[in-house]
């Protein structure tokens, strides 16, 4: 079974405006570039990873030299992404003096050890409030072990995202402001910027730093119900699923009154029972399940459901109904699906907000396969058609290239689409980016079978070896599926045909 990425070290900065309402505090929060793999449209605090050099600087009233590295690192991501310098002694640099700074550093003349040195620059740990140190969960490709520091922004200072960073925009934010737009769904963050953004909102109290520190997920503690969106609870279950993923996403949706389980589909007993108990949490409040509803019929996507409702079922003494397309109900034998989904089906949340979600019949990974889209928010729930981690398959016969292609497309025109919610992976915040992407990299492959069948390649065993020259060798059973599945297409288009032993050859155009 493949073993989720291990956390890299990382720093964040929580920096606060000067003279600030303590009441409600303004931030600078930043959006990472759409343009980004990973975490791309978020809205986010400046950071990032760890440098070996980091540790080279001396950090005063430190005596910690692993916290002293992460002062080191989280000054130096401010400085790279929105050039605030947190260093004492650069109240004497002029601001044509930090830029030329900045340039150094971006060009790789001066290391940041090097620029502190030269420019008797010193870092102090009493400028740097810990305010936490998170893990991102076990279902990301990319997984940070950060520390949010809180800074004061030094006088004279005025943060702005830098030329060729990583990001898009950059702004001073109330935090109750910036929560308030997380609250109307018009932007997404990961769950310790949501924290963060909460804990300032009550306001600069004696007892911040104990506030930011009181829950278990401020110590490492991996969060396992992830709010990218209010009302849409991220719960990644961990499954045997296609390496390199290692969690399906189940999905609580709920508002007042009512609770949607999307995909319980974790088939091991701890992870079934936390998912219990996450259902149970929101119960609590007088909700109730009303529907368990499956994407498709992958195991990892189906086989906590009996489990789920026998929890259920102890609990409030009756099961609730599951739901699926027709055409997934056909394929399950473990359970009963009680309700046929089809296409343009709304399931709707009674309560507060009102939750409609239009379901959409987008075959291609699996024949009944469904997304349910969010038009209030523009979120779609994606199931396994697009991911946040790792690839999709399409294999033959239950997969079908054309299909899913076309789901793509339906997919990507959706009127106001902002976020997609995975079964593998965080949220993509850059859906239509993220689509296009998919679609353009399947029509690449394609172009390289069509290429290699008119060389004379005739199995998909000998186009894979032609077509998928940078997939590694130990890949190439499964890229033989997939290669099938474009061969079907292009079949179906006309470019090829399939003699009575499986062997494919061009149609050459009159
Ligand atoms: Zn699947």
């Amino acid at each position: 079974m493949a073993e989720s990425p291990t956390p890299k070290d990382a720093a964040a900065v929580i920096l606060l405006r000067q003279n600030t309402n303590p009441d409600n505090p303004e931030v600078f929060w930043v959006k990472r570039s759409t343009k980004l793999a990973f975490l791309g449209g978020f809205h986010a605090f400046p950071g990032g990873q760890r440098e070996a050099s980091d540790s080279d600087v001396s950090v005063g009233n430190c005596d910690d030299p692993e916290r002293a590295a992460m002062i080191s690192c989280a000054a130096r991501e401010v400085f790279e992404e929105i050039g605030v310098l947190l260093t004492r002694g650069s109240e004497t640099l002029t601001v044509g003096q930090r830029a030329s700074l900045l340039d150094d550093l971006e060009s790789g003349r001066m290391s940041w050890p090097e620029q502190l040195e030269h420019y008797g620059l010193k870092l102090s740990a009493a400028d740097f409030t810990f305010v936490g140190r998170w893990v991102t969960p076990p279902f990301a490709p990319r997984r940070f072990d950060t520390w949010f520091f809180l800074v004061n922004c030094p006088p004279k200072q005025e943060p702005r995202v830098t030329g060729d960073s990583e990001l898009e925009i950059g702004e001073w934010i109330a935090a109750g402001e910036a929560l308030a737009k997380w609250g109307r769904s018009e932007v997404i963050a990961v769950p310790p910027v949501l924290h963060a953004l909460q804990t300032l909102a009550d306001g600069l109290t004696d007892d911040l730093v104990e506030r930011f520190l009181s829950i278990p997920q401020a110590h490492r503690e991996p969060t396992r119900r992830i709010e990218f969106h209010p009302n849409y609870i991220c719960f990644p279950v961990r499954t045997p699923t296609k390496p390199p993923a290692t969690h399906t996403n189940c999905y609580l949706i709920y508002n007042s009154s009512e609770i949607l389980v999307i995909d319980p589909g974790s088939p091991y007993e701890d992870e079934q029972q936390a998912l219990a108990a996450g259902v149970d949490d929101l119960m609590a409040a007088n909700r109730a399940v009303r529907e368990i509803v499956l994407t498709h019929v992958h195991p990892d996507h189906v086989a906590g459901v009996g489990a789920l409702n026998d929890h259920l079922e102890k609990k409030t003494g009756a099961r609730v109904p599951v739901a699926a397309h027709r055409l997934t109900a056909e394929l399950l034998n473990q359970f009963t699906v009680d309700r046929h989904i089809e296409d343009n089906d709304v399931l709707i949340l009674n309560g507060e907000p009102k939750i409609e979600l239009r379901a959409m019949h987008t075959p291609g990974h699996a024949r009944g396969h469904l997304c349910f889209y969010d038009g209030r928010t523009g979120a779609l729930l994606s199931g396994d058609n697009v991911v946040g981690f790792g690839s999709v398959l399409i294999d033959p016969a239950d997969g079908n290239m054309r299909h899913y292609l076309d789901s793509l497309e339906r997919m990507r025109s959706l009127p106001n689409l902002s976020v997609l919610f995975p079964g593998h992976g965080p949220a993509v915040g850059n859906p239509r980016e993220k689509i296009d992407e998919y679609i353009s990299h399947r029509l690449q492959r394609e172009e390289l079978i069509l290429a290699a069948v008119r060389e004379g390649h005739a199995s998909p065993a000998e186009i894979v070896a032609r077509a998928y020259t940078d997939v590694p060798q130990k890949a190439h059973a499964m890229a033989a599926r997939a290669v099938l599945a474009h061969l079907e297409k292009l079949a179906a288009d006309g470019l090829v045909t399939r003699d009575a032993s499986g062997n494919y050859s061009p149609i050459h155009s009159a």
